[in-house]
C-alpha cells in the first residue's frame, strides 16, 4: 500500500504529501515515523493509493496507539489550505497537543502490583531472613498497591525481587490528569427564565446560525448549558468557546458542576500533560463537552451537535500569529460538516454579526432582562475636560471620588478599570479634548515619538506634531496614558487602610495568578481592584456596587477602525460588573469626550441605536464589514529588499485592479512599526468591495508568494485588529 504523508517540518516548500510504502495497516490520520532526506521525521498519513509514481521508502514506525486525527480534521485542513492560504502541517498541528510532537508528553500510566499467589506460597519461595519481603506480602495480602507507595514503605529492591520470583505482579494503570480538580461549583437549583426557556426552544427546533444578544447578566450560560444538555442526551458532543480571559475559574466550576468528567478543558495555562490528558479523554469520547479558548475549536470530537462561541464579538478569537485564522470561520466549517448549530452570544455583538441577524442569515434570539429583573446599573458619564478647568488634576474626577468613598465607607466593594491596547498612543487637548485624527480616513493619528510625527496606520499619511491644540489653542497637550500601578498609588493615599488588589498583564504572568487575584477579591480580601481588560469579562462578585472607567477614550481613540465598536463593547462590558445581584450598582465613567456617540448609546445600554450610527458610518467610509481590508505585510532584515518587494507587490496590486472590480483602493507605507526584532517592515494595504468574491483575495495571495523570496517574508491577513 502507499501511504501519502504529510511531513511534520515547518518550511513553505514540503507542506505537500509524500509517498511512503507498506505492507502494513495504517488509518488515515494517524502519526507515523518515516525517513526524509537523511533524517528521521513524524507525519501524518493523510491519504492511502495503490501505486506512486515515484520511488518510495518505507514507513518505520506508527507512533501512537490513537488515531490523532479525524477524517473532519484532515477536510478542514485541506479546505483552509486552498481558501485561506494556510499549510497543511500548521493545522494539524494545531489539532493536537504541541507536545505530542517529538514525544514529549505520554499517558501518565502508574505501576500497580498484586499477588499472583496465595501469599502463603509466596512466602515459601522467599529466603528466611528477607524480612521486608516477607512484610511486603503480607502487605499485598489484603489487596494491591501502588508501586511508588510500596518503593517509598518498603523498598525499590524488595518490590523488584517479589516480581522477579514471579509472586508478584506489575500492571500499569492509567491516570488522568485533572486540571484543577478542587473546581467544583455549588450546586445551585436554577430555573430558566421564559426569556431563557424560550431560547433554548428556539435553538433546539432549528437550524444553523443563532445569535444570542443578551445584556450581561441575563444568564446567557444557563441557556448555553441548557443545550449542551439537549445535545449530550441525542448522543452527541459539543464545543464551548469562551475568551481566554473569562475561562475563570467560576466559568469551569460552574460547568463541572453541571456536567462532571464529561468535560474535557482545552486552556494554555493547562501543564502538558494535564493538557495531553484532557485531549485524549475528547478524542475517545471519554468526555463530551470541549470547553476552552479559541484553541478548543480544533477539540478532537466526532460528531458534534453544538458549537457555542460565548462573547463572540471578542479579538482573542482571531489567531494573530500564523497561522493566522478566524475561530468563526472554523466553526463554520465544522457546522456543516457536522450539520449542527452554531450559537454566537453577546451581549454587544459585533456589527457584522448582527447585520448578518438583521438579514436573517442568522436566527436572532434576544435576552433584554437580568435574570431576577435586576436593573442595569446607572451609568454616569463625566466630563474630564471640566475637572481640567475647575483645576483637578487629578486621575479620579471629583464624583468618582465622592462615589469611591461612598462606596468604601459602606463596605462594598469597587472595580477600577482602565484600557491598554496596543503599543500606540494618541495625542489629546487636555484643555477641549480635542484629538487629531487623519483627513482622509477619520481615524485617530498615533504619535510617533522617535521622529515625532503623527500618522495614520490605515493610509500611512504624515503629519506634523502639534504645538498647541487647533480648536482652542491650549498647548496643555497630552501623550500617553495613566497605568494601573499610578492608580493603585493614587487609591492608596486616598485611603491608607483599604486593601487594593491589581490584575494586569505583569501581575498575572503565572499560571494561577489570575485565578488566585480573582479569588481572593471574591472572599472579599481586598475592597478594591485595578485592572486592565482583565477585569472585564464574565466575573460574578455579588459586593461590586461601583465600577470606575477612568480613561474611557484610550479605546476610543485607539488607531483602528474598529475603535468606536470596542468601546461600546468595553463600557457594556464593565459595566455589567457592578450590582449583579441584590444590590444596585453605579457606573462611572471619566472621558474628554461625553458627547461622542458612544457614550450616549452605552449610557442607556442602546446597542440597536449604536448599532445603526456605527454601521451608517462604516457603511460611508467603507471599512469592514462593508469591505474587506487586506494588508499585506512584507519583512526583511535587508531594508532595501523589503522596500523593493513593497514596490513590487504595489505595482502588481495596482495592475489587478482594472481586471479585479471588486479592488477599490491600494495604499502602500511602512509599518506602523517600521522596525521589529530587527527586520524593516512595509505593508501594502488593499480594499476589497464586502461581496467580492474571493477570486480577487486569491490572486493577492499568489501575489505575496510571488514576492516572497529569500530573506523576505510575506504575511497576509484579513482585517487585522492590530495594524502594527
Ligand atoms: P451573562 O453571561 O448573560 O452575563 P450569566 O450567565 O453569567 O449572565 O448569569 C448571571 C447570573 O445569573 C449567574 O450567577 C447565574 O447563575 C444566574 N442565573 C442565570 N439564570 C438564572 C435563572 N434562571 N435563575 C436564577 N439565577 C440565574
Ligand atoms: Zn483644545
Ligand atoms: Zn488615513
Amino acid at each position: 500500500m502507499i501511504y501519502e504523508v504529510i511531513v511534520d517540518i515547518s518550511n513553505g516548500e514540503v507542506d505537500r504529501v509524500f509517498d511512503y510504502s507498506s505492507d502494513k495497516e495504517f488509518p488515515v490520520g494517524c502519526r507515523v515515523k518515516v525517513p526524509f532526506g537523511n533524517r528521521v521525521l513524524e507525519g501524518f498519513v493523510f491519504n492511502t493509493k495503490e501505486t506512486s509514481k515515484v520511488k518510495t521508502k518505507e514507513i518505520i514506525e506508527r507512533l501512537d496507539d490513537f488515531v490523532a486525527i479525524s477524517p473532519e480534521m484532515l477536510s478542514l485542513a485541506k479546505e483552509l489550505n486552498k481558501n485561506n492560504n494556510l499549510r497543511i502541517v500548521d493545522i494539524l498541528r494545531l489539532c493536537i497537543p504541541s507536545k505530542l510532537r517529538g514525544g514529549k508528553v505520554k499517558e501518565l500510566k502508574r505501576g500497580f502490583i498484586t499477588l499472583c499467589m496465595p501469599a502463603e506460597e509466596g512466602v515459601k519461595l522467599i529466603r528466611k531472613n528477607a524480612q521486608t519481603q516477607l512484610e511486603l506480602i503480607n502487605k499485598l495480602k489484603s489487596g494491591g498497591e501502588y508501586e511508588s507507595v510500596l518503593n517509598s514503605q518498603f523498598n525499590p529492591s524488595s518490590v523488584k525481587a517479589l516480581i522477579e520470583k514471579g509472586i508478584a505482579k506489575r500492571e500499569y494503570i492509567k491516570i488522568a490528569r485533572t486540571p484543577h480538580k478542587g473546581m467544583v461549583g455549588k450546586s445551585k437549583e436554577i430555573t430558566l427564565t421564559a426569556q431563557q426557556k424560550n431560547a433554548v426552544d428556539t435553538i433546539m427546533n432549528n437550524d444553523g446560525v443563532f445569535l444570542l444578544h443578551g445584556v450581561t447578566g441575563s444568564g446567557k450560560t444557563e441557556v448555553y448549558m441548557a443545550v449542551i444538555s439537549e445535545i449530550i442526551k441525542q448522543g452527541k458532543t459539543a464545543i464551548m468557546l469562551v475568551p481566554e480571559i473569562s475561562l475563570t475559574p467560576q466559568m469551569l466550576s460552574v460547568f463541572r458542576e453541571r456536567f462532571g468528567n464529561r468535560v474535557g478543558l482545552m486552556h494554555s495555562a493547562l501543564s502538558d500533560g494535564e493538557r495531553f490528558d484532557e485531549w485524549l479523554r475528547l478524542l475517545k469520547g471519554e468526555a463530551v463537552i470541549a470547553l476552552g479558548a479559541r484553541s478548543a475549536i480544533f477539540a478532537p470530537l466526532q460528531n458534534v451537535g453544538a458549537i457555542i462561541i460565548d462573547e463572540e464579538h471578542d479579538t482573542s478569537y482571531i489567531s494573530e500569529s500564523n497561522p493566522r485564522y478566524f475561530t468563526e470561520d472554523i466553526a463554520k466549517y465544522r457546522t456543516k460538516y457536522n450539520n449542527c448549530k452554531l450559537i454566537l452570544g453577546s451581549a454587544t455583538p459585533s456589527l457584522g454579526t448582527y447585520q448578518k441577524a438583521k438579514d436573517k442569515e442568522y436566527t436572532l434570539i434576544t435576552l433584554n432582562k437580568r435574570v431576577n429583573h435586576r436593573e442595569m446599573p446607572d451609568m454616569e458619564i463625566i466630563d474630564m475636560r471640566q475637572e481640567v478647568r475647575a483645576g483637578n488634576n487629578n486621575i479620579f474626577s471629583r464624583k468618582l471620588l465622592l462615589e469611591l468613598e461612598h462606596t468604601i465607607k459602606s463596605g462594598n466593594q469597587v472595580m477600577l478599570f482602565i484600557n491598554r491596547r496596543g503599543f500606540s498612543s494618541f495625542v489629546r487637548c487636555r484643555q477641549c479634548g480635542y484629538i487629531p485624527v487623519c483627513q482622509s480616513c477619520d481615524i485617530s493619528l498615533t504619535y510617533h515619538k522617535d521622529d515625532n510625527q503623527l500618522k495614520c496606520h490605515y493610509c500611512g499619511q504624515q503629519y506634523y506634531m502639534l504645538t498647541e491644540c487647533p480648536k482652542c489653542h491650549s498647548a496643555h497637550l497630552a501623550k500617553g496614558r495613566i497605568g494601573t500601578e499610578r492608580v493603585v498609588e493614587e487609591v492608596q493615599k486616598l485611603f491608607p487602610e483599604v486593601k487594593v488588589l491589581r490584575m494586569d498583564f505583569d501581575t498575572t504572568s503565572s499560571k494561577d495568578s489570575y485565578a488566585e487575584i480573582l479569588s481572593a477579591f471574591g472572599r472579599k480580601e481586598a475592597q478594591v481592584l485595578v485592572g486592565t481588560q482583565m477585569i472585564v469579562k464574565g466575573h460574578d462578585f455579588k459586593d461590586v456596587t461601583l465600577v470606575g472607567v477612568l480613561d474611557a477614550d484610550l479605546s476610543l481613540y485607539f488607531s483602528d477602525f474598529r475603535s468606536n465598536e470596542n468601546t461600546y463593547q468595553i463600557i457594556t462590558q464593565v459595566a455589567g460588573r457592578a450590582g449583579r445581584e441584590k444590590k444596585a450598582g453605579k457606573v462611572v465613567i471619566q472621558t474628554y469626550n461625553p458627547h461622542h456617540y458612544v457614550f450616549r448609546f452605552a449610557k442607556n445600554y442602546d446597542y440597536l441605536g449604536f448599532f445603526d450610527k456605527e454601521s451608517n458610518i462604516r457603511e460611508t467610509t467603507k471599512f469592514p464589514p462593508y469591505s474587506k481590508i487586506v494588508r499585506i505585510l512584507i519583512r526583511s532584515k535587508d531594508e532595501e529588499k523589503a522596500l523593493i518587494a513593497a514596490r513590487k507587490c504595489y505595482n502588481l496590486m495596482r495592475e489587478l485592479k482594472p481586471e479585479q472590480k471588486e479592488i477599490f483602493r491600494v495604499k502602500a507605507m511602512r509599518a506602523p512599526l517600521k522596525k521589529l526584532r530587527s527586520e524593516y517592515r512595509f505593508q501594502v494595504v488593499v480594499w476589497i468591495e464586502k461581496d467580492g468574491d474571493n477570486e480577487a483575495l486569491k490572486k493577492l495571495y499568489e501575489i505575496a508568494a510571488k514576492i516572497s523570496e529569500k530573506n523576505v517574508v510575506t504575511f497576509v491577513e484579513i482585517n487585522p485588529t492590530q495594524m502594527t
